[in-house]
């Protein structure tokens, strides 16, 4: 899918959601899809967001990725300090994933799975629900840091 249609994709859920689409919206959810394989703070969208509208305020941002957040389409993932880094969750299943947290580094590994859709549809079947997103971290040492602790005994 090209760009365009993927940025009316997701469009068209949020206003399927009852949200509006204004300039500064759709001005978020550009970085946000220009930065899909990345992980931002609302800072880092801020930052991005004042290059191509200059007027919009810190307040807005936050309010808007909360808003995505909760209607599922970004993952929040936790990271050191309190903060909280934003992703957008891509349309296809190819782009389902969860995420593993470095308690170390702090680092962020995108965990891609085939079995991931599989094991959300035994959840639904067993507990007769219909899951819309999911927000998975895994905590523990990643392979970096593994290696220079080994190195360091
Ligand atoms: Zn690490
Ligand atoms: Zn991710």
């Amino acid at each position: 899918m090209e760009n365009a249609r993927y940025l009316r994709y997701f469009e068209k859920i949020i206003v399927g959601k009852g949200i509006r689409i204004t300039p500064q919206r759709r001005v978020i959810l550009n970085v946000l899809f220009k930065n899909r394989n990345k992980h931002l703070t609302v800072e880092e969208i801020w930052n991005q967001a004042k290059n191509i509208f200059p007027q919009i305020g810190i307040p807005t941002v936050y309010r808007t990725v909360i808003q995505l957040e909760k209607i599922g389409i970004l993952y929040k993932v936790m990271v050191q300090g309190n903060c909280c880094k934003y992703q957008l969750i891509g349309c296809d299943e190819k782009n389902k994933h969860r995420h593993f947290i470095c308690t170390r580094c702090g680092s962020i590994t995108d965990i891609y799975l085939p079995e991931i859709s599989m094991e959300e549809q035994q959840i639904e079947k067993k507990y007769h629900v219909k899951i819309e997103s999911q927000n998975i971290i895994y905590y523990g040492l990643c392979a970096k840091c593994i290696q220079s602790i080994q190195m360091a005994k």
